[in-house]
């Protein structure tokens, strides 16, 4: 656990050796962590930071996974739907569609971007990041699309499509036949992948072997 810092020595103290809570501003001494040591706040618990185990091979490896499941996860039907004898196979693509084609043109464009169109931008950046730091070139690029993902981060809203799914079949749950989709696993098989990402993917890690000052990142 980091130790606060005294505010009477503040000013002899080198900024890089200091480093401030996210959620308290408490100011800290940057303590140096070893593998699978994660530094917490002592006044609010927030995890500041942590240093992970072989970040960039397990991001990769879950990116890729994350970028197969993102085709069956649109392209796949989510559910069946039988309703007085007629059946429709919806898929989150026939969905934009859908919306498009029933004079509803700004929904379908808002649901395409948050569901199909930055979730994948997402990806590619992450994808991108990780191998230039993994092939050790073009890492300015890789800090500008880094600082990229974070501002697209808050327009992926894949767990709101999930929910919005979920709403849908319980409530056409008693006047239609609902069978679900191969889709539908892949989208969750996607969320989780994407969920996992997130924790192993340690932006401070991340950030500082960018920024060139730390070469063990792919340790
Ligand atoms: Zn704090």
């Amino acid at each position: 656990m980091p130790e606060p810092v005294d505010p009477e020595r503040l000013a002899q103290l080198p900024l890089d050796k200091l480093v401030a809570c996210h959620e308290c501003d408490l100011l800290m001494h940057r303590p140096a962590l070893a593998h699978d040591e994660k530094a917490i706040c002592p006044r609010c618990g927030y995890e500041l930071f942590s240093h992970r185990h072989n970040v960039v091979n397990r991001s990769l490896a879950l990116v890729l996974a994350a970028l197969l499941l993102y085709i069956p996860a649109n392209f796949l039907p989510i559910m069946q739907l039988d309703l007085l004898g007629q059946a429709s196979q919806d898929t989150v693509w026939s969905g934009v569609l859908g919306l498009y084609n029933t004079g509803m043109p700004e929904i379908a464009v808002v649901v395409f971007l948050c569901s199909m169109a930055i979730p994948l931008l997402k990806l590619m950046c992450q994808l991108l990041v990780l191998l230039t730091i993994r092939l050790n070139m073009g890492r300015s690029y890789g800090l500008l699309l880094y600082r990229i993902y974070h501002h697209l981060r808050d327009w992926g809203m894949l767990e709101v499509y999930l929910m919005g799914v979920l709403v849908a079949m319980v409530k056409l749950a008693d006047l239609a036949q609902i069978s679900l989709g191969l889709g539908l696993a892949c989208f969750v098989g996607l969320l989780l992948v994407q969920v996992w990402l997130e924790v192993v993917m340690s932006p401070h890690q991340i950030w500082v072997a960018l920024s060139g000052e730390d070469t063990r990142a792919g340790d």
